[in-house]
Protein backbone atom coordinates (compact mmCIF):
# COMPACT_ATOMS: atom_id res chain seq x y z
CA UNK A 1 0.00 0.00 0.00
CA UNK A 2 1.29 3.42 -0.76
CA UNK A 3 -0.30 6.67 0.97
CA UNK A 4 -0.95 9.33 -1.82
CA UNK A 5 -1.84 12.73 -0.85
CA UNK A 6 -5.24 13.91 -2.54
CA UNK A 7 -8.12 16.43 -2.40
CA UNK A 8 -11.82 15.39 -1.59
CA UNK A 9 -15.55 16.35 -0.63
CA UNK A 10 -16.41 15.06 2.53
CA UNK A 11 -19.88 15.77 2.19
CA UNK A 12 -22.38 17.03 -0.85
CA UNK A 13 -22.39 20.55 1.10
CA UNK A 14 -19.01 21.64 1.92
CA UNK A 15 -15.90 22.33 -0.32
CA UNK A 16 -13.10 19.74 -1.24
CA UNK A 17 -9.90 19.60 1.09
CA UNK A 18 -7.29 17.92 1.62
CA UNK A 19 -7.22 14.34 2.28
CA UNK A 20 -5.12 11.07 2.30
CA UNK A 21 -5.58 7.40 1.89
CA UNK A 22 -3.65 4.41 0.38
CA UNK A 23 -3.80 2.67 -2.92
CA UNK A 24 -3.05 -0.80 -3.53
CA UNK A 25 0.16 -2.57 -4.00
CA UNK A 26 0.83 -2.96 -7.42
CA UNK A 27 -0.49 -6.43 -8.92
CA UNK A 28 0.61 -8.99 -11.89
CA UNK A 29 -1.59 -7.14 -14.25
CA UNK A 30 -1.50 -3.88 -13.03
CA UNK A 31 0.59 -0.50 -13.54
CA UNK A 32 0.85 2.21 -10.84
CA UNK A 33 0.91 5.82 -12.48
CA UNK A 34 2.43 9.02 -11.38
CA UNK A 35 -0.21 11.56 -12.12
CA UNK A 36 0.77 14.89 -13.86
CA UNK A 37 -2.78 16.37 -14.97
CA UNK A 38 -6.49 15.40 -14.17
CA UNK A 39 -8.71 17.29 -16.22
CA UNK A 40 -11.93 18.76 -14.37
CA UNK A 41 -15.46 17.64 -15.89
CA UNK A 42 -18.70 18.61 -15.11
CA UNK A 43 -19.73 15.33 -13.82
CA UNK A 44 -17.16 15.59 -10.75
CA UNK A 45 -19.20 18.39 -9.73
CA UNK A 46 -22.53 17.00 -10.04
CA UNK A 47 -21.21 13.83 -7.89
CA UNK A 48 -19.36 15.97 -5.02
CA UNK A 49 -22.99 17.80 -4.63
CA UNK A 50 -25.19 14.61 -5.46
CA UNK A 51 -26.70 15.56 -7.93
CA UNK A 52 -27.52 11.97 -9.59
CA UNK A 53 -27.92 10.73 -6.11
CA UNK A 54 -25.44 8.18 -5.56
CA UNK A 55 -22.82 10.05 -4.25
CA UNK A 56 -20.42 8.09 -1.67
CA UNK A 57 -18.36 10.04 0.64
CA UNK A 58 -15.46 10.49 1.41
CA UNK A 59 -14.99 11.20 -2.59
CA UNK A 60 -11.93 12.13 -4.72
CA UNK A 61 -12.99 12.69 -7.89
CA UNK A 62 -10.91 13.29 -10.98
CA UNK A 63 -11.53 10.54 -14.19
CA UNK A 64 -9.25 12.38 -17.13
CA UNK A 65 -5.97 11.02 -15.98
CA UNK A 66 -2.72 11.65 -17.72
CA UNK A 67 0.75 10.70 -15.95
CA UNK A 68 3.86 8.26 -15.77
CA UNK A 69 4.35 4.88 -15.15
CA UNK A 70 6.60 4.21 -12.18
CA UNK A 71 6.21 0.50 -11.47
CA UNK A 72 4.46 -2.32 -13.74
CA UNK A 73 3.38 -5.74 -12.35
CA UNK A 74 4.96 -8.97 -13.18
CA UNK A 75 2.72 -10.34 -16.03
CA UNK A 76 1.81 -6.73 -17.40
CA UNK A 77 2.42 -6.43 -21.75
CA UNK A 78 1.51 -3.17 -22.65
CA UNK A 79 3.60 -0.73 -20.60
CA UNK A 80 7.03 -0.17 -19.08
CA UNK A 81 7.98 2.05 -16.30
CA UNK A 82 8.40 5.42 -18.17
CA UNK A 83 5.71 5.54 -19.98
CA UNK A 84 2.90 8.10 -20.69
CA UNK A 85 -0.34 6.31 -19.91
CA UNK A 86 -4.04 7.92 -19.31
CA UNK A 87 -7.06 6.79 -17.27
CA UNK A 88 -10.62 7.57 -18.59
CA UNK A 89 -14.19 7.22 -16.68
CA UNK A 90 -13.40 3.48 -15.90
CA UNK A 91 -10.91 0.84 -13.99
CA UNK A 92 -12.45 -2.21 -14.86
CA UNK A 93 -15.83 -3.87 -15.97
CA UNK A 94 -17.13 -7.64 -15.36
CA UNK A 95 -15.02 -9.02 -19.15
CA UNK A 96 -17.57 -11.44 -20.06
CA UNK A 97 -20.90 -10.17 -20.82
CA UNK A 98 -22.05 -9.25 -24.00
CA UNK A 99 -21.20 -5.49 -24.07
CA UNK A 100 -17.51 -6.07 -22.44
CA UNK A 101 -17.19 -8.77 -25.08
CA UNK A 102 -18.00 -5.95 -27.56
CA UNK A 103 -15.25 -3.87 -26.28
CA UNK A 104 -18.14 -1.54 -25.13
CA UNK A 105 -17.12 -1.77 -21.49
CA UNK A 106 -18.81 1.34 -20.29
CA UNK A 107 -22.24 -0.64 -20.87
CA UNK A 108 -20.92 -3.65 -18.80
CA UNK A 109 -24.14 -5.32 -17.65
CA UNK A 110 -22.70 -6.07 -14.56
CA UNK A 111 -21.64 -2.27 -14.13
CA UNK A 112 -18.19 -0.85 -15.12
CA UNK A 113 -16.10 0.11 -12.02
CA UNK A 114 -16.14 3.97 -12.02
CA UNK A 115 -12.81 5.57 -11.53
CA UNK A 116 -13.97 7.10 -8.47
CA UNK A 117 -17.27 7.22 -6.60
CA UNK A 118 -17.75 3.48 -7.30
CA UNK A 119 -16.70 0.29 -5.63
CA UNK A 120 -13.85 -2.12 -6.67
CA UNK A 121 -14.94 -5.92 -8.34
CA UNK A 122 -15.34 -6.67 -4.59
CA UNK A 123 -18.24 -4.72 -3.57
CA UNK A 124 -16.46 -3.07 -0.93
CA UNK A 125 -13.33 -1.04 -1.81
CA UNK A 126 -14.44 2.34 -2.74
CA UNK A 127 -12.56 3.83 -5.99
CA UNK A 128 -10.97 7.41 -6.05
CA UNK A 129 -9.94 9.65 -8.64
CA UNK A 130 -7.27 11.71 -10.20
CA UNK A 131 -7.48 14.06 -7.96
CA UNK A 132 -4.77 12.42 -5.98
CA UNK A 133 -0.52 12.22 -7.03
CA UNK A 134 -0.42 8.44 -7.25
CA UNK A 135 -3.50 5.17 -9.10
CA UNK A 136 -3.12 2.00 -9.56
CA UNK A 137 -5.19 0.74 -12.64
CA UNK A 138 -5.24 -3.04 -14.82
CA UNK A 139 -3.16 -2.35 -17.53
CA UNK A 140 -6.35 -3.33 -19.82
CA UNK A 141 -8.04 -0.64 -18.41
CA UNK A 142 -5.39 1.98 -19.47
CA UNK A 143 -4.48 3.99 -22.11
CA UNK A 144 -1.01 4.63 -24.01
CA UNK A 145 -0.36 7.91 -24.57
CA UNK A 146 1.80 9.74 -27.47
CA UNK A 147 4.75 12.03 -26.55
CA UNK A 148 4.06 14.31 -29.34
CA UNK A 149 1.41 16.59 -27.47
CA UNK A 150 0.85 18.75 -24.17
CA UNK A 151 -0.32 16.03 -22.01
CA UNK A 152 -1.89 18.52 -20.07
CA UNK A 153 -4.07 19.14 -23.53
CA UNK A 154 -4.63 15.38 -23.32
CA UNK A 155 -5.73 15.37 -19.92
CA UNK A 156 -10.04 16.04 -21.24
CA UNK A 157 -9.50 13.52 -23.67
CA UNK A 158 -9.82 10.95 -21.84
CA UNK A 159 -13.61 12.18 -20.98
CA UNK A 160 -14.45 15.24 -22.98
CA UNK A 161 -13.04 13.94 -25.49
CA UNK A 162 -13.78 9.95 -26.01
CA UNK A 163 -17.62 11.29 -25.00
CA UNK A 164 -17.88 13.44 -27.70
CA UNK A 165 -15.85 11.39 -30.34
CA UNK A 166 -17.75 8.03 -29.54
CA UNK A 167 -21.53 9.08 -30.89
CA UNK A 168 -19.94 11.70 -33.47
CA UNK A 169 -18.37 8.50 -34.70
CA UNK A 170 -21.50 5.77 -34.34
CA UNK A 171 -23.85 8.03 -36.11
CA UNK A 172 -21.43 8.30 -38.83
CA UNK A 173 -20.78 11.83 -39.03
CA UNK A 174 -18.79 13.51 -42.19
CA UNK A 175 -18.44 15.40 -45.19
CA UNK A 176 -22.05 16.41 -46.02
CA UNK A 177 -23.98 16.68 -42.66
CA UNK A 178 -25.00 19.33 -40.73
CA UNK A 179 -24.34 19.21 -37.09
CA UNK A 180 -25.09 21.49 -34.48
CA UNK A 181 -22.83 21.54 -31.03
CA UNK A 182 -25.17 22.51 -28.09
CA UNK A 183 -22.71 24.14 -24.97
CA UNK A 184 -19.61 25.40 -25.31
CA UNK A 185 -18.39 23.88 -22.42
CA UNK A 186 -15.69 21.53 -21.51
CA UNK A 187 -17.71 18.31 -23.86
CA UNK A 188 -18.54 21.25 -26.79
CA UNK A 189 -15.82 22.58 -27.30
CA UNK A 190 -14.27 19.00 -27.76
CA UNK A 191 -17.28 17.96 -30.46
CA UNK A 192 -16.67 21.09 -32.57
CA UNK A 193 -13.22 20.03 -32.78
CA UNK A 194 -13.95 16.77 -34.30
CA UNK A 195 -16.78 17.28 -36.05
CA UNK A 196 -15.16 19.62 -38.06
CA UNK A 197 -12.02 17.72 -38.28
CA UNK A 198 -14.39 14.94 -39.53
CA UNK A 199 -15.80 16.77 -42.50
CA UNK A 200 -18.99 18.53 -41.33
CA UNK A 201 -20.46 21.66 -41.70
CA UNK A 202 -20.58 22.87 -37.78
CA UNK A 203 -22.88 24.91 -36.11
CA UNK A 204 -22.40 25.85 -32.42
CA UNK A 205 -25.16 26.66 -30.18
CA UNK A 206 -24.51 28.55 -27.32
CA UNK A 207 -26.35 31.27 -24.74
CA UNK A 208 -22.46 32.89 -24.18
CA UNK A 209 -22.18 35.52 -26.73
CA UNK A 210 -18.86 36.21 -25.48
CA UNK A 211 -17.65 32.65 -26.90
CA UNK A 212 -18.74 33.59 -30.35
CA UNK A 213 -15.12 33.92 -31.97
CA UNK A 214 -13.78 31.10 -30.13
CA UNK A 215 -16.24 28.78 -31.36
CA UNK A 216 -15.02 29.76 -35.06
CA UNK A 217 -11.63 29.34 -33.92
CA UNK A 218 -11.99 25.77 -32.47
CA UNK A 219 -13.54 24.93 -35.94
CA UNK A 220 -17.48 25.94 -36.14
CA UNK A 221 -18.98 27.47 -39.40
CA UNK A 222 -21.38 29.47 -37.56
CA UNK A 223 -22.71 30.64 -34.59
CA UNK A 224 -26.32 30.91 -33.26
CA UNK A 225 -27.24 32.76 -29.92
CA UNK A 226 -29.68 30.53 -28.45
CA UNK A 227 -31.72 33.55 -27.09
CA UNK A 228 -32.01 35.04 -30.50
CA UNK A 229 -35.50 34.41 -31.64
CA UNK A 230 -35.19 35.12 -35.41
CA UNK A 231 -31.12 33.44 -35.89
CA UNK A 232 -33.02 30.27 -33.91
CA UNK A 233 -36.03 29.98 -36.24
CA UNK A 234 -33.51 30.85 -39.34
CA UNK A 235 -32.60 27.61 -38.62
CA UNK A 236 -35.93 25.44 -37.90
CA UNK A 237 -35.69 21.80 -39.32
CA UNK A 238 -31.89 22.71 -40.67
CA UNK A 239 -29.98 19.98 -38.70
CA UNK A 240 -28.93 16.19 -39.39
CA UNK A 241 -27.46 15.88 -35.63
CA UNK A 242 -27.61 18.29 -32.54
CA UNK A 243 -24.64 17.14 -30.03
CA UNK A 244 -26.55 18.14 -26.74
CA UNK A 245 -23.99 19.02 -24.23
CA UNK A 246 -25.77 20.94 -21.58
CA UNK A 247 -25.09 20.43 -18.01
CA UNK A 248 -28.35 21.81 -17.01
CA UNK A 249 -32.08 21.71 -16.70
CA UNK A 250 -33.48 22.99 -20.24
CA UNK A 251 -35.81 22.98 -22.84
CA UNK A 252 -35.18 20.07 -25.28
CA UNK A 253 -38.08 20.90 -27.47
CA UNK A 254 -36.40 24.12 -28.64
CA UNK A 255 -33.53 22.41 -29.87
CA UNK A 256 -35.84 19.59 -31.29
CA UNK A 257 -36.64 22.01 -33.97
CA UNK A 258 -33.95 22.77 -35.04
CA UNK A 259 -33.74 18.93 -36.88
CA UNK A 260 -34.80 18.45 -40.26
CA UNK A 261 -36.81 14.98 -41.31
CA UNK A 262 -34.66 11.81 -39.77
CA UNK A 263 -32.60 14.34 -37.63
CA UNK A 264 -31.34 13.24 -34.54
CA UNK A 265 -30.20 14.58 -30.91
CA UNK A 266 -27.98 12.73 -29.03
CA UNK A 267 -27.49 13.84 -25.56
CA UNK A 268 -24.48 13.38 -23.91
CA UNK A 269 -25.24 16.20 -20.85
CA UNK A 270 -26.40 14.65 -17.89
CA UNK A 271 -28.82 17.24 -15.69
CA UNK A 272 -30.10 16.08 -13.06
CA UNK A 273 -34.05 16.61 -13.80
CA UNK A 274 -35.85 15.31 -15.98
CA UNK A 275 -37.04 17.08 -19.46
CA UNK A 276 -40.66 16.75 -21.28
CA UNK A 277 -40.64 15.94 -25.44
CA UNK A 278 -44.56 15.92 -26.24
CA UNK A 279 -44.24 13.28 -29.30
CA UNK A 280 -45.58 15.66 -31.97
CA UNK A 281 -41.95 16.80 -32.29
CA UNK A 282 -40.92 13.86 -32.66
CA UNK A 283 -43.06 12.11 -35.01
CA UNK A 284 -43.94 14.40 -37.32
CA UNK A 285 -40.28 14.69 -39.00
CA UNK A 286 -39.45 11.10 -37.43
CA UNK A 287 -36.83 12.79 -35.18
CA UNK A 288 -34.74 10.80 -32.48
CA UNK A 289 -33.06 11.31 -29.38
CA UNK A 290 -30.12 9.08 -28.69
CA UNK A 291 -27.69 9.08 -25.85
CA UNK A 292 -24.38 8.13 -25.42
CA UNK A 293 -22.03 7.22 -22.17
CA UNK A 294 -18.33 8.13 -22.44
CA UNK A 295 -16.73 5.28 -24.83
CA UNK A 296 -14.79 1.65 -24.79
CA UNK A 297 -11.21 1.15 -23.93
CA UNK A 298 -10.88 0.13 -27.27
CA UNK A 299 -11.90 3.32 -28.83
CA UNK A 300 -10.52 5.77 -26.50
CA UNK A 301 -7.40 4.47 -27.52
CA UNK A 302 -8.11 5.04 -31.21
CA UNK A 303 -9.48 8.39 -30.68
CA UNK A 304 -6.16 9.05 -28.22
CA UNK A 305 -4.44 7.90 -31.73
CA UNK A 306 -6.74 9.83 -34.31
CA UNK A 307 -5.94 13.01 -31.87
CA UNK A 308 -1.52 12.55 -32.10
CA UNK A 309 -2.41 12.25 -35.75
CA UNK A 310 -4.76 15.37 -36.38
CA UNK A 311 -2.71 17.41 -33.35
CA UNK A 312 -6.12 17.78 -31.36
CA UNK A 313 -6.06 18.92 -27.79
CA UNK A 314 -8.31 20.35 -25.34
CA UNK A 315 -8.04 24.02 -24.47
CA UNK A 316 -7.21 23.76 -21.21
CA UNK A 317 -6.46 26.75 -17.79
CA UNK A 318 -4.24 24.55 -15.83
CA UNK A 319 -4.92 25.60 -11.75
CA UNK A 320 -3.29 24.28 -8.70
CA UNK A 321 -5.76 21.89 -6.56
CA UNK A 322 -5.98 25.16 -4.33
CA UNK A 323 -8.47 26.56 -6.85
CA UNK A 324 -10.52 23.69 -7.06
CA UNK A 325 -13.85 24.81 -5.32
CA UNK A 326 -13.32 28.23 -7.69
CA UNK A 327 -13.28 26.10 -10.71
CA UNK A 328 -16.29 24.57 -9.67
CA UNK A 329 -18.08 27.75 -9.24
CA UNK A 330 -16.43 28.94 -12.11
CA UNK A 331 -18.19 26.05 -14.43
CA UNK A 332 -21.38 26.90 -13.25
CA UNK A 333 -21.32 30.50 -14.43
CA UNK A 334 -20.53 28.88 -17.93
CA UNK A 335 -17.08 30.79 -17.03
CA UNK A 336 -14.09 28.24 -18.23
CA UNK A 337 -12.55 28.01 -21.32
CA UNK A 338 -12.85 25.47 -22.12
CA UNK A 339 -11.40 22.67 -19.44
CA UNK A 340 -9.76 23.48 -16.01
CA UNK A 341 -6.96 20.91 -15.69
CA UNK A 342 -5.45 20.44 -12.38
CA UNK A 343 -1.53 20.61 -12.27
CA UNK A 344 -1.07 17.93 -9.81
CA UNK A 345 2.44 18.62 -8.65
CA UNK A 346 0.59 21.44 -6.89
CA UNK A 347 -0.60 18.17 -4.75
CA UNK A 348 3.04 16.90 -3.92
CA UNK A 349 3.76 18.83 -0.89
P1 LIG B 1 -19.22 22.42 -18.84
O1 LIG B 1 -17.80 22.53 -19.25
O2 LIG B 1 -19.66 23.05 -17.58
O3 LIG B 1 -20.11 22.97 -20.09
C1 LIG B 1 -21.50 22.94 -20.11
C2 LIG B 1 -22.01 24.03 -21.08
O4 LIG B 1 -23.43 23.90 -21.21
C3 LIG B 1 -21.81 25.45 -20.58
O5 LIG B 1 -20.54 25.97 -20.83
C4 LIG B 1 -22.90 26.22 -21.33
O6 LIG B 1 -22.45 26.54 -22.65
C5 LIG B 1 -24.01 25.18 -21.46
N1 LIG B 1 -25.09 25.40 -20.47
C6 LIG B 1 -24.99 25.40 -19.12
N2 LIG B 1 -26.18 25.62 -18.56
C7 LIG B 1 -27.07 25.76 -19.58
C8 LIG B 1 -28.47 25.97 -19.67
N3 LIG B 1 -29.22 26.12 -18.54
N4 LIG B 1 -29.07 26.04 -20.89
C9 LIG B 1 -28.33 25.91 -22.01
N5 LIG B 1 -26.98 25.70 -21.99
C10 LIG B 1 -26.37 25.63 -20.79
O7 LIG B 1 -19.65 20.90 -18.72
P2 LIG B 1 -19.01 19.58 -19.41
O8 LIG B 1 -17.89 19.08 -18.56
O9 LIG B 1 -18.81 19.83 -20.83
O10 LIG B 1 -20.20 18.53 -19.20
C11 LIG B 1 -21.47 18.75 -19.79
C12 LIG B 1 -22.47 17.71 -19.34
O11 LIG B 1 -22.11 16.43 -19.89
C13 LIG B 1 -22.53 17.49 -17.82
O12 LIG B 1 -23.89 17.27 -17.46
C14 LIG B 1 -21.72 16.22 -17.61
O13 LIG B 1 -22.09 15.52 -16.44
C15 LIG B 1 -22.10 15.46 -18.84
N6 LIG B 1 -21.16 14.39 -19.23
C16 LIG B 1 -21.68 13.28 -19.80
C17 LIG B 1 -20.85 12.27 -20.24
C18 LIG B 1 -21.41 11.06 -20.92
O14 LIG B 1 -20.74 10.05 -21.00
N7 LIG B 1 -22.60 11.15 -21.48
C19 LIG B 1 -19.46 12.38 -20.05
C20 LIG B 1 -18.96 13.55 -19.49
C21 LIG B 1 -19.81 14.56 -19.07
P3 LIG B 1 -22.76 27.96 -23.34
O15 LIG B 1 -22.07 28.98 -22.50
O16 LIG B 1 -22.18 27.78 -24.69
O17 LIG B 1 -24.25 28.13 -23.38
ZN1 LIG C 1 -16.36 13.30 -17.30
ZN1 LIG D 1 -19.42 -6.58 -18.65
Amino acid sequence: MTQVNAYAAQSATTPLTPFNFSRRDVGAHDVQIEILYCGVCHSDIHQVRNEWGNSIFPMVPGHEIVGRITKVGAHVKKFKEGDLAGVGCFVDSCRTCPACLAGDEQYCEVGMVATYNGYEKDGKTPTYGGYSTQIVVDENYTLKVSEKLSIEGVAPLLCAGITTYSPLRHVGVGKGHKVAVLGLGGLGHMAVKFASSFGAEVTMLSGSKSKEADAKKLGADHFVLTSDKNAMKDRANYFDFILNTVSAPHDYNAYLNLLGTNGTMIVVGAPPAPAEIPAFNLIMKRRSIIGSLIGGIKETQEMLNYCADHNITSDVEVINIDYINNAYERMLKNDVKYRFVIDIASLKN
